[in-house]
């Protein structure tokens, strides 16, 4: 995949990630909940070419109840689930048990800021109860694994109003539209009928009658309601992942030795034994030495590798960023580029920032590394770091110039960019002149009238972009993009 491809795949990612945040906000603020991501970057959207098979868990668990929760978001509010008829792929497989809960938002990418609304909460056990009220999708070809959608139908008014009359019975709900009132029925479609009480108002897009019981509450049950210590000791995987990723928020100390029993047992699945050395490494420098291993072993799969830079990239010391910028600058043939790059990116948007560790990586010779490292350089520049950054454009070499002028330029740092122009080389003054042209406008404006006559030029020629109707976000490559589609025989 190209990085143009990436780019929609991250808008697609983000949809998730809205809605992963709004649910972990209402869980932690409203419920009482403690919430951490169960599944690494369920909410990050940075798109990654190495898979990582992680073990099918759901996005997030509160650490004081245990329960889990799996958050959907979708433009449209629907109560839909990808299921399969392939073993361990139905809906349900995804590691949550009878009580944990299905979390339902619409997500509006189209507003700013993006707005996450209509908060629905279904147990398993309501969607198990309801099954025969829900309803097949499209299924595709066995060859693909038989997978389809399946939803449990509701009734979701775009209008507000109030909930006037229930009759359970005959399956009728009138709610106020306006200032008439509509009355809605299911007929005998919905095996069973539950709407929200008589006297209870509703927003526009919130789902009124459904073939489901929403949770009643979902409020945490409190610290000391999980027995997690003793789920470390747990035979099931899907019982001991959970409790070993939660140890690091619950303190490792009483648990140590069973963590390192578990990182140290080679029967164990190596996730989990991935996952015990991610929690001890915080307090135990030998666990950051073991992920590193991990990361830069020559006999590591790349999505171990890959795994390993992520842990680190969660651990907030400075052996954890010495090890990431190991991997990142490693020239061992066998660690592959996107592992360095997840390294440097986990340098810059990790737990652990070391601008001048990035400094050094916005120059490697693979560019996949160097960009990772650049883009996440802080938008606020220390003295150290600016002060080599103008370094770069006083020297004669036109890549470093070409990272300094950009950093720059990203950061309206214009003055910087128009004093460097005195004593820049020839080749880097024009890289400068290219920056200022992307710099804002107003930025540059001021200090047009400090620049030689023939650079004034130069950026006027350049600002002529926005008055080109071809030359805009929405209409640059359009001609070469339809010259694609001429094709017809
Ligand atoms: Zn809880």
């Amino acid at each position: 995949m190209g990085f143009k491809e990436d780019v929609d795949f991250a808008r697609f990612l983000s949809m998730g990630v809205y809605a992963a945040d709004a649910v972990t906000q209402d869980l932690e603020r409203n419920h009482g909940h403690r919430i951490i991501e169960l599944e690494r970057y369920a909410k990050a959207n940075k798109v990654w070419q190495t898979k990582v098979k992680r073990m099918r868990l759901p996005d997030l668990m509160c650490v004081s109840c245990g329960r889990r929760f799996e958050s959907k978001g979708k433009t449209k509010l629907e109560i839909k689930l990808s299921d399969s008829t392939l073993p361990g792929r139905s809906w349900r497989d995804g590691g949550m048990r009878l009580d944990d809960i299905f979390a339902f938002a619409r997500v509006d990418m189209k507003t700013s800021p993006v707005s996450v609304s209509n908060l629905v909460y279904v147990t398993r056990q309501s969607l198990e109860d309801a099954l025969g009220s829900s309803k097949e999708g499209n299924r595709k070809a066995v060859s693909e694994g038989s997978e389809m959608d399946r939803r449990w139908p509701m009734w979701t008014p775009d209008y507000a109003g109030e909930v006037v009359t229930v009759d359970g019975g005959r399956k009728k709900v009138r709610v106020t539209k306006g200032a008439s009132t509509y009355l809605y029925g299911s007929g005998s479609r919905w095996d069973v009928f539950h709407t929200l009480a008589a006297g209870t108002a509703f927003e526009a897009g919130q789902p009124v009658a459904f073939c489901f019981r929403m949770a009643d509450s979902v409020a945490c049950a409190g610290d000391g309601s999980w027995s997690w210590k003793e789920d470390l000791l747990s035979a099931d995987e899907d019982i001991r992942f959970p409790a070993v990723k939660a140890a690091r928020f619950l303190g490792v100390e009483p648990v140590e030795d069973i963590l390192i029993h578990i990182a140290d047992d080679e029967a164990n699945d190596w996730r989990l034994r991935l996952e015990a050395h991610a929690s001890l490494a915080p307090t135990r420098p030998a666990s950051v030495g073991a992920l590193l291993e991990l990361a830069e072993f020559a006999d590591s799969t790349d999505e171990v590798r890959m795994e390993a830079v992520f842990s680190l990239s969660e651990i907030d010391s400075e052996e954890a960023a010495e090890a990431l910028y190991s991997v990142a600058s490693s020239t061992e043939p066998a660690v592959p580029e996107e592992v360095r790059a997840a390294a440097a990116w986990g340098l810059g948007s990790g737990a652990r920032k070391a601008p001048a560790k990035l400094m050094v990586l916005t120059n490697d010779p693979s560019v996949l590394v160097a960009t990772h490292a650049a883009a996440v350089m802080p938008s606020d520049l220390s003295q150290e770091c600016l002060g080599e950054l103008l370094d770069w454009l006083r020297a004669d070499d036109l890549r470093r110039a070409s990272t300094a002028a950009h950093l720059l330029a990203e950061r309206d740092l214009v003055a910087e960019l128009v004093n460097s122009l005195q004593t820049a080389p020839e080749g880097v003054r024009r890289l400068i002149v290219l920056a200022l042209g992307d710099a804002s406008r107003e930025a540059v404006s001021d200090l047009l009238s400090g620049l030689d006559a023939q650079s004034r030029a130069s950026i006027a020629t350049l600002w002529a972009k926005s008055d080109d109707w071809l030359r805009q976000p929405d209409t640059d490559g359009i001609l070469d993009a339809l010259k694609l589609q001429t094709l017809r025989r």
